[in-house]
């Protein structure tokens, strides 16, 4: 190989793995935009923020998840707890070594047990009714209000809008009553967030799953296997498959061939026991009621097994076949499951990735690119002025681009445009000794003069006009 060619080998090494990616300004500022406004609009319906560990126990996921899940079963980035990998790893040496039990040992997949997977998380909603049932939240006021927001794994295939690595921003209501008003109220601060946060066309799609008893959704799994039986042929192979594992999911379908043969299968609302069709009335009442517009759609049943009753999804558009911003769900008996107290519980989860893609293709949420003002200076004595203009403006809340070193005023304007800058403040040894400043607006090249503190002022005017 030669020196270029192994060079050019070293610089290709290090790239993002497949499914992750940085997230890079201006972009960023608007991720920040989104983040902000979700912790104000949360703050306004009474939650607080819960940071959760970004790694749990592999069986907190299996449990809550569900094993069979997709998820938990094929998706989920799963390792031994190095601590202790080291341990078996040890061991297994030893038994390599000397032969002694080596054939109970086995492989060292086999030596350590599954309560020393740890996994990268894949959601939250498990992690919170983990910390719920921990920090005995059971005992302060009910309902918990919690929100979160940060990073999940799962190991799908990556394409526009689905990654390895997104982002989830989330809330869960634990505790209290399971009243309709809960869940509407959620999906109401929902609907207020995408519609602050400036999320354009978004439609809102709900439905009830019923509860898991032989009266309601266990008769429809009934009459749904029984129906799927009878077209299983006009199936394809993933449809095929799920009859046995998971009938619900079949109706998860998107592809083209199966759409006009699910859409003669049975619907959950015909099968719906009289108090999950009372829940499921009053909680549409209570959406129009909150003025939240609604489309029902009876085979919106979500993939995790936990959820019952309320089932909601959040459509956008610009963003192809990944088009759910948002997911959620009743899900009563979620903490039971994972060793706490029985517990009333509705949540959801916004993909971040998406939303930002929505708002970059609606054009409404384009991060504010470049600085409000960039200090040409020239001279020694300019740039001790400039420097405290540059603390002063920042202080009072401009983005400020300060050069470190001397350049003409020319070079400096030049520089101004490519980083978008709004105006130039140009200070040199006239302007430091007259105590006159000049303020250049970019946009229009028009000039005019400031002292330091009418300066301040003239640029949060302008604010609040721009705003
Ligand atoms: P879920 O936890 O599956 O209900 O997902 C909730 C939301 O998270 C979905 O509606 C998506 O917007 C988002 N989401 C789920 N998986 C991914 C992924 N692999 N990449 C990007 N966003 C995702």
């Amino acid at each position: 190989m030669s020196d270029a060619t192994a060079k050019k080998e070293e610089r290709r090494k290090f790239q993002a793995i497949r499914g992750t990616r940085d997230l890079l300004p201006p972009e960023t500022a608007l991720w920040n935009r989104v983040e902000q406004t979700a912790n104000e609009v949360f703050a306004t319906f009474g939650y607080g923020e819960i940071r959760l560990p970004i790694f749990e126990s592999t069986e907190l996921f299996a449990r809550a998840v569900g094993g069979e899940t997709d998820i938990v079963s094929k998706e989920m980035y799963t390792f031994p707890n190095p601590m202790r990998f080291a341990e078996f790893y040890t061991k297994l040496l030893h038994s390599v070594k000397t032969g002694e039990g080596a054939n109970e040992m086995g492989t060292l997949a086999d030596l350590i047990p599954e309560s020393e997977m740890i996994s990268l998380r894949p959601e939250a909603t498990a992690s919170v009714c983990r910390a719920y049932i921990e920090h005995n939240m059971q005992q302060l006021p009910q309902p918990v209000k919690l929100y979160y927001m940060g990073p999940m794994f799962r190991s799908e295939r990556p394409q526009k809008g689905r990654y390895r690595q997104f982002y989830q921003i989330g809330a869960e209501i634990l505790g209290g009553t399971d009243a309709p008003a809960i869940d509407a109220e959620v999906i109401e601060m929902l609907m207020t967030f995408f519609d602050k946060v400036g999320l354009q066309g978004a439609t809102l799609y709900i439905n009830s799953i019923g509860h898991n008893g032989p009266d309601c959704r266990r008769a429809y799994i009934g009459a749904l296997y029984n129906a799927l039986l009878k077209i299983k042929d006009q199936l394809g192979p993933d449809s095929q498959r799920r009859i046995d594992t998971n009938p619900l999911r079949v109706l998860d379908s998107k592809l083209e061939s199966e759409q006009p043969i699910i859409a003669t299968l049975p619907h959950i609302a015909d099968h719906l026991c009289d108090e999950c069709k009372t829940h499921y009335a009053e909680v549409k009442r209570q959406l129009q009621v909150r003025g939240v517009l609604y489309q029902e759609n009876w085979r919106l049943v979500r993939g995790l097994d936990y959820y019952m009753r309320t089932t909601f999804e959040i459509t956008a558009p610009g963003l192809g076949s990944q088009n759910a911003v948002c997911g959620g769900g009743r899900y009563d008996g979620l903490v039971e499951l994972l060793g706490g107290p029985p517990t009333k519980g509705i949540g959801f989860a916004i993909g971040e990735d998406r939303l930002i893609l929505s708002l970059q293709e609606s054009r409404k949420g384009q991060a504010q690119q470049g600085r409000d003002i960039y200090i040409a200076w020239m001279g020694e004595k300019a740039y001790a002025t400039a420097i405290r203009a540059a603390k002063d403006l920042r202080k009072a809340g401009f983005s400020v681009e300060l050069p470190p070193v001397e350049q003409k005023f020319g070079k400096a304007l030049g520089q101004a445009d490519k980083l978008g800058a709004k105006y130039a403040l140009i200070l040199g040894d006239n302007e430091v000794s007259e105590g006159l400043w000049t303020l250049k607006t970019l946009s229009d090249g028009t000039q005019q003069k400031f002292t330091e503190s009418d300066l301040l002022e003239f640029l949060r005017q302008q604010e609040k006009v721009s705003s």
